[in-house]
């Protein structure tokens, strides 16, 4: 498989290793949004969170509560979006499943998703659609 992730994790390609324990490793975003962009991935093999074991997801959560204060004090920011791009259409370039740790400074020009209005009648179709997939799982 020709993953660049795994390639990091199996020591073959260098990163800037921030973290690391039994389950996770976490690196340095080689093209930052800002300073200290850090990525967490597992060390296995997924794609997406939807195929992710839902332990591993929560060893993930775990390692990015713990070590976010210390990513966020080495850069002096007080502030990060956690950022997650889950397959192609929503921007996921590398097919290894991974969370984006991205520090954030006052006026540092980066700007949130707009909201959209719903159009009338829309939001309870909606609901409604999503309730029944719900009910299949
Ligand atoms: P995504 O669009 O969510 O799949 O994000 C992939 C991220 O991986 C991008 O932010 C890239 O800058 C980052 N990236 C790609 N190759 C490397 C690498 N060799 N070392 C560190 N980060 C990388
Ligand atoms: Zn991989």
């Amino acid at each position: 498989m020709d993953c660049i992730f795994c390639k990091i994790i199996a020591g073959d390609i260098p990163a800037y290793e921030v973290y690391e324990d039994e389950n996770v490793l976490a690196f340095l975003d080689i093209n930052p949004v800002n300073p200290g962009h850090t990525l967490v991935v597992p060390k296995q093999h997924h794609a997406t969170l939807v195929d992710l074991p839902t332990d591993l997801a929560c060893k993930i959560m775990e390692t990015i509560k713990k070590i976010t204060p210390a990513i966020l004090a080495g850069v002096g920011a007080d502030s990060f979006n956690l950022g997650l791009n889950n397959g192609k259409t929503a921007g996921q370039v590398v097919d290894h499943v991974h969370f984006h740790i991205m520090p954030r400074f006052a006026d540092d020009g980066h700007v949130l998703w707009k909201g959209r209005d719903y159009q009338e009648g829309q939001a309870q179709q909606v609901l409604e659609k999503i309730k029944q997939s719900l009910s299949d799982i």
